[in-house]
């Protein structure tokens, strides 16, 4: 399949002209697939009524067909054509951050979408991204578009067009490059069909700015104890994986240092995962940065591009530092986990 590339300006006015955004809007109307940038991650986008055009994105990512997708939004007129808003948290968390890094689990009218889109449930998840090119798209395919990141499943999730073009260039209809995303972990993804919402996945929006709008919010339990199955089926594989293995280190850059010269020893080129204010405590094969300790959503912004610039370095492993696990840093450490495999070495 030949792969169409379109550059847009995001900082433009996009409501005037742009017909990159027209041409991509026409091939999802036309049950193809595209890439496109939200302010988390790139997303691969269908036609979520079709059956026909969300069986591409199961096909393209090689994602299994277990693990539901998300309906991105342009507004909440389309919302309630598929969706049923019966909670008054699920209508100020909408409210509150919306558009923005914030799933919603929500019950689902049927007939509407098509049922791969919900793998099946009787919930469907729903996000209106805050990002220009993401929002005018939707509106101009004038139909709720199912998205999840535009990788190869188990890959880390594409931050830049280049991401995309790497994992997904001729199995795509088209990519529209809209620049780097600015968030740069996923969602926030939160079950919201009564009673006490809960945390199905951490992502860009925190636990602490959610109990700030609606109070007490529950985690999963099955993200956070390796044991326990999780709620959201996508939770359950791994995910986000550099082709070396990776483990997580709780300790010091001094502690990394001896452990990267032990595996050093036995011949094995070793990467590590650090920031601005600890990289020059490394000698190792690659050290890649992903951002500063001190401004956590900068490590976010970095974790995947740093992640996927192992790949090729013939790495036989990976040493990445720890963050601590309040606002912004649960998700990096949910996502390191799971690129980890659960692998953590306390030093
Ligand atoms: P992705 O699109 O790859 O960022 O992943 C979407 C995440 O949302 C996955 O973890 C899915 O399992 C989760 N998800 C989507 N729909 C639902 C739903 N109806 N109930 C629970 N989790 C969902
Ligand atoms: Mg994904």
């Amino acid at each position: 399949m030949n792969t169409t590339l379109w550059t847009v300006d995001s900082t433009g006015d996009l409501s005037t002209n742009y017909p990159q955004i027209t041409q991509a809007a026409q091939l999802l109307q036309h049950n193809e697939t595209v890439a496109f940038p939200t302010e988390t991650v790139y997303g691969l986008g269908a036609n979520a009524k079709s059956t026909d055009a969300v069986a591409k994105i199961y096909e393209a990512k090689g994602r299994p067909s277990d693990n539901p997708l998300i309906v991105h939004i342009a507004d909440t007129e389309q919302l309630k054509e598929f969706a049923k808003i019966d909670s008054a948290q699920a209508e100020t968390l909408m409210e509150q951050f919306w558009p923005g890094p914030l799933t919603l689990v929500l019950p689902c009218k049927e007939g509407v979408l098509s049922t791969r889109v919900t793998a099946g449930l009787d919930t469907v998840a729903v996000r209106m991204p805050d990002h220009p090119v993401a929002l005018e798209l939707i509106k101009r395919a004038g139909v709720p578009v199912a998205a999840p990141s535009a990788n190869i499943s188990g890959k880390p999730s594409p931050t830049k067009a280049e991401h995309v073009v790497h994992d997904l260039n001729g199995r795509i209809a088209g990519i529209v490059d809209g620049g780097p995303t600015g968030v740069g972990v996923e969602s926030t993804v939160v079950s919201c069909t009564g009673g006490i919402p809960v945390i199905l996945r951490p992502g860009g929006v925190t636990k602490e700015q959610l109990e700030q709008a609606v109070g007490p919010v529950m985690i999963d339990q099955g993200i956070t104890d390796e044991k326990k199955a999780p709620i959201s089926p996508g939770m359950k594989y791994t995910h986000y994986a550099p082709e070396a293995p990776l483990a997580i280190v709780k300790g010091s850059s001094e502690d990394i240092q001896r452990l990267i010269e032990q595996y050093q020893k036995d011949g094995m080129k070793v990467g590590v995962l650090t920031t601005e204010e600890r990289a020059g405590a490394y000698q190792a094969d690659a050290v890649r940065i992903c951002g500063t300790r001190d401004r956590l959503e900068t490590v976010a912004a970095g974790l995947y591009d740093a992640l996927r610039s192992f790949d090729g370095e013939d790495l036989g492993f990976i040493f990445a530092e720890s963050f601590p696990e309040e606002g912004v840093g649960r998700a990096i450490m949910n996502r390191l986990l799971k690129a980890a495999g659960h692998r953590v070495i306390e030093a």
